[in-house]
This record gives C-alpha cells, sequence and structure tokens, in this order.
C-alpha cells in the first residue's frame, strides 16, 4: 500500500498499529515511525470525506439537524471552560475567531466576556441556533476562504484537526490570520489518554490522532510556540495555546515515535489510581446524563432568554413597553 507523506515531517515510513476501529470495523491505523504522528493509513480523498460527512457522520449524531438541549448545555459549558482559560491571556476588547464553532455557544462566552467574538463553520445546520437564538456573531465560512490578513488576536480550533486531511494546511492558513504574538488555542482527544483503552482509539472520523509532541511539534512547524497546556497526560483532551511566533522549526522528537507505540502497547489492566479516576469519571458521566436531561431544557431557555434574542415571548413584552 503506498502511502501519503506525514503531514508532520513529510516522511513516507510508517508502521501499522492497528487494523480495526473502536466499532469493529476495518480501519487500518499507521505510525510515522519518524516523528510518531498517528493516522489513518490510507488518508481520505476530499471527495471521500464529503460523502462520510453527508452520510455515515449524520447518523452517528442521531440524524440531528438542530442541537438538542444537552448538546447544547454541555457545548454552552465547555465555552465557559475554554474562556476562563484563554481570557486570563487576552487584552479585552480582543477579537477572537472560533474556527469549526460547531454549535457557536463558544462564539457567544466569549462575546459576553467582552471580547469581539465571531465563528465559521463550514456545515452549518448546529451554527443556525447561536446565530438565530443566541444572537453570535457565526457564518456559514470555509476556514480557507478569509483573507490571511493577521488581523485576529486569537483563533480558537476545538475538536477539528482530528478531522482533517492536512491539519498543516490549516495551521498554516491560520497563522496567516493571527496577528504577531497573537494566540492559538487548540482542542482535540488526547491519544496518550491512559484510560483510552486500545480497542476504543481510533474513530473514522479522526484521520489525525495526536500525543501532546505531535500537535506541539506541528504547531511550531507552523510558526506557533507553545505558552500554556492545560489539563495533563491523564487528560482524555489535550488543551494547548500556542503563541504565533512566525518563526517556523521543525524540531522532531525523536523518542516520540518509540515512546507512543510503547504507551499503545502497555498492557491493561491500568494502575490502581488510573483505574480509580477512570471509574469516577464514568460515574460523574453517567450521573451527569440523567440529570442533564432534567435541566437542559430549562438552560438553554434561560440563554436564549439572557442572549437577548428577540423570541416569541420577549416580543409582547416590547409591544406593552412600547404602549
Ligand atoms: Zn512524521
Amino acid at each position: 500500500m503506498e502511502l501519503a507523506p506525514c503531514d508532520l515531517c513529510a516522511s513516507s515510513e510508517f508502521q501499522t498499529i492497528d487494523n480495526k476501529d473502536r466499532h469493529g470495523q476495518d480501519l487500518d491505523t499507521a505510525i510515522c515511525t519518524t516523528c510518531g504522528l498517528v493516522r489513518h493509513a490510507k488518508v481520505p480523498t476530499e471527495l471521500e470525506l464529503q460523502e462520510f460527512y453527508s452520510t455515515t457522520y449524520r447518523e452517528d449524531y442521531n440524524g440531528e439537524r438542530t442541537p438538542g438541549p444537552r448538546r447544547i448545555m454541555r457545548a454552552w459549558n465547555n465555552g465557559e471552560r475554554i474562556c476562563q482559560q484563554v481570557a486570563p491571556l487576552l487584552q479585552s476588547n480582543s477579537r477572537v475567531l472560533e474556527v469549526g464553532a460547531g454549535i457557536g455557544c463558544t462564539v457567544k462566552v466569549f462575546e459576553k466576556a467582552g471580547f469581539k467574538a465571531e465563528g465559521i463553520d463550514p456545515g452549518g445546520e448546529f451554527l443556525k441556533f447561536s446565530r438565530d437564538k443566541l444572537n453570535a456573531n457565526v457564518q456559514i465560512t470555509n476556514l480557507y476562504d478569509l483573507p490571511k490578513q493577521q488581523d485576529y488576536d486569537a483563533v480558537l480550533l476545538v475538536h477539528v484537526i482530528e478531522h482533517l486531511r492536512s491539519p498543516r494546511e490549516s495551521f498554516e492558513h491560520i497563522a496567516g490570520l493571527i496577528k504577531p504574538g497573537g494566540m492559538f488555542y487548540v482542542e482535540c482527544p488526547n491519544l496518550q489518554a491512559p484510560f483510552a483503552r486500545r480497542s476504543k482509539l481510533f474513530h473514522t472520523a479522526h484521520i489525525h490522532n495526536y500525543v501532546p509532541a505531535t500537535l506541539r511539534m506541528l504547531a511550531e512547524s507552523c510558526g506557533f510556540r507553545l505558552r500554556k497546556r492545560f489539563g495533563d497526560d491523564q487528560d482524555t483532551n489535550l488543551q494547548m495555546l500556542f503563541q504565533h511566533s512566525g518563526e517556523k522549526q521543525l524540531n522532531i522528537d525523536t523518542d516520540n515515535y518509540r515512546r507512543t507505540v510503547n504507551d499503545l502497547d502497555r498492557s491493561s489492566p491500568l494502575p490502581y489510581h488510573l483505574r480509580w479516576r477512570y471509574v469516577t469519571d464514568r460515574l460523574s458521566k453517567v450521573s451527569s446524563y440523567t440529570s442533564e436531561h432534567l435541566r437542559a431544557k430549562k438552560f438553554v431557555a434561560g440563554l436564549i432568554q439572557d442572549c437577548g434574542a428577540p423570541t416569541a415571548d420577549s416580543q409582547p413584552r416590547e409591544r406593552r413597553r412600547a404602549a
């Protein structure tokens, strides 16, 4: 099988590390033996990706065309966490762009925190919620259609890079959007997280899988330097804040390939303290699913009212005031 060169280091030497995805379907996963980037052995074409997102992926999301209340509430809470992490490193009134804004909640959270926040998403069905109901500044636009004018103080890229054919292409374009010295926040699944059991790891939609070293190397080679890392190695998500330096440095961490293979081979069972954390994480998730059902609808109704979008409820009140 002829493999496309590694998007991080351009090497063509890969080692196959798995042949099933997390649902037991055939999926060849390979690791670059030079830099340790993990990806689908065969990177899908743009056409195959479009096909995938228009059919299979939609079913994974239960055919939802508009986001349900629980999804919205979780997106809002995630947005608040990200804003709490990133905001202290930004000047007030900074211009913030979220690429792949999804539902658009994070954009609205940043706006409410005092930033000039906007978001883009290529799909956009979910985006309509925050645009129409929360008055968020979000647009259906492709990243590559934004001109590289370096006029943003910060760009957010949350759970996007794992889906991309070429993360390098997107990082380089984003470098063209951010002011010198500006911030770039990236969040994606952490392949190194110890309780991601191997059989649960790989996902058809996740073309590239990152450990801390590969995400950092990629960003550095595209003109960024690591400013701050949030969370720890046990977190299921990598959360890294980079600063735009303009200096492209590809520093290959030569230990990363071996380290990543060893981490993935490490046999179960998990060490006790990790198992305990896994169990408590699962328990808090299970209990939160139940209470989410009860809270989410109320939460979203409050959000819509709070964000000042004209709704059926608020119109009569305004008319009363006018009269
Ligand atoms: Zn590589």
